[in-house]
């Protein structure tokens, strides 16, 4: 949208140029594009029958990033992990990316060309084609607001609704490592930060961590894997907190859940980094968002054949609880002691 009133970006990064710069760059298209970067509006084919997903996410900077603890590239890789995770969690398989951006006054074309670098290294495996944004200055910091587009075969889209009593619920991958990394970047440095080879937790836990943090991987091939077979009966992305995902799938399911808190899967470099920390890792499992891994429910019918093929695929997966009536509510096993009512302890926004 032009403004006539004030300029949209400061003069210094000149708007047309930093356009022409992105389409160069990240602007090849397949046949499927009809019209990319360069008109009002892109046009895309689709194959007929096909559902879209839709997803968007805006990120502000000092909510959702900050620029002391990540670089431009690191940002755009996370945004872009984000919405794929969102496409992965429907069981689809993600095409197109259109990008908005606010630009602060103390920003640089070459800050931008990072941002894309690290949004296009996250989209490329997938084949995610950009089609299209928008760019605006900002009066306070970045914002960066992505739009991703996908295609599900019909009826093989994967709700948080779908989860029904008996089903056995299952994790991708390992959680509490993005919070552990998220932690490390804005700790005060210490000693044992200073001179990593004396502390207790290694260099390479250490960067496993920051980088689970910062360079999350969305589980596009596994989110194929449960909807093509038709092995989840629901599923989401861990981005809130695994307690606070649970809750949407027992909301949106009407189900109780039991969580069985010694099978939540984690990372050996979590366990030493809660261990270091005097900390214990499975509260980093419960309450850390964005490790953008995939919670979902399974058949007990299914079970023996989804873990088959699991293992054939080489994904890795935790059975980590039941499905219950939604009168037992959510309550969590501890591997010694009893049950007891699963805290919501999830990262808020507004709180
Ligand atoms: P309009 O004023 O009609 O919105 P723009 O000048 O904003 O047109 O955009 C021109 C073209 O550049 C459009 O194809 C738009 O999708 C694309 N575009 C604008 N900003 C971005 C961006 N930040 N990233 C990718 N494509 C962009
Ligand atoms: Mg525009």
């Amino acid at each position: 949208m032009a403004s006539t009133v004030r300029t949209k970006v400061r003069p210094t990064i000149h708007e047309f140029d930093l356009i022409r710069a992105l389409h160069q760059r990240h602007g090849r298209r397949t046949p499927s594009v009809i019209q990319g970067i360069g008109d009002d509006a892109a046009v895309i084919t689709s194959r007929a029958g096909q559902w879209t997903v839709l997803t968007t996410d805006l990120l502000t900077e000092g909510i959702h990033f900050d620029l002391r603890t990540a670089t431009m590239a690191d940002i755009g890789f996370r945004a872009a992990a984000a919405n794929l995770s969102d496409v992965a969690a429907m069981g689809a398989t993600p095409q197109y990316l259109l990008v908005a951006l606010a630009i602060p006054r103390t920003g640089s074309s070459r800050q931008v060309h990072q941002l894309y670098r690290g949004m296009m290294a996250a989209c490329r495996p997938h084949h995610v084609q950009l089609i299209g944004g928008d760019t605006s200055a900002s009066g306070g910091g970045w914002f960066v607001s992505l739009t991703l587009i996908g295609v599900v075969p019909p009826r093989k889209a994967i709700f948080r609704s779908g989860a029904r009593i008996g089903d056995c619920l299952y994790v991708t991958g390992t959680i509490g490592d993005a919070l552990a990394g998220l932690k490390l970047l804005i700790e005060p440095p210490t000693r044992s930060n200073r001179h990593p080879h004396t502390a207790a937790l290694s260099a390479r836990h250490r960067q496993f961590l920051i980088g689970r943090h910062l360079r999350p991987t969305a589980r596009i091939a596994e989110g194929r894997w449960l909807s093509a077979n038709r092995f989840a009966t629901s599923a989401i992305d861990i981005s809130d907190g695994l307690s606070g995902d649970l809750r949407h799938i027992s909301e949106e399911s009407h189900v109780g859940i039991e969580l069985d808190l010694d099978a939540l899967p984690l990372s050996p470099a979590c366990r030493a980094y809660a261990a270091s920390r005097k900390l214990d890792p499975v509260n980093l499992a419960l309450t850390g968002g964005e490790d953008y891994e995939l919670l979902f429910t399974v058949s007990p019918r299914q079970r023996t054949r989804l873990e088959r093929s699991a293992v054939e695929r080489g994904f890795s997966l935790a059975r980590i609880g039941t499905i219950h009536p939604l009168r037992f509510g959510m309550q969590a096993v501890p591997p010694h002691g009893r049950r007891h009512r699963l805290a919501n302890t999830s990262y808020e926004h507004f709180t």
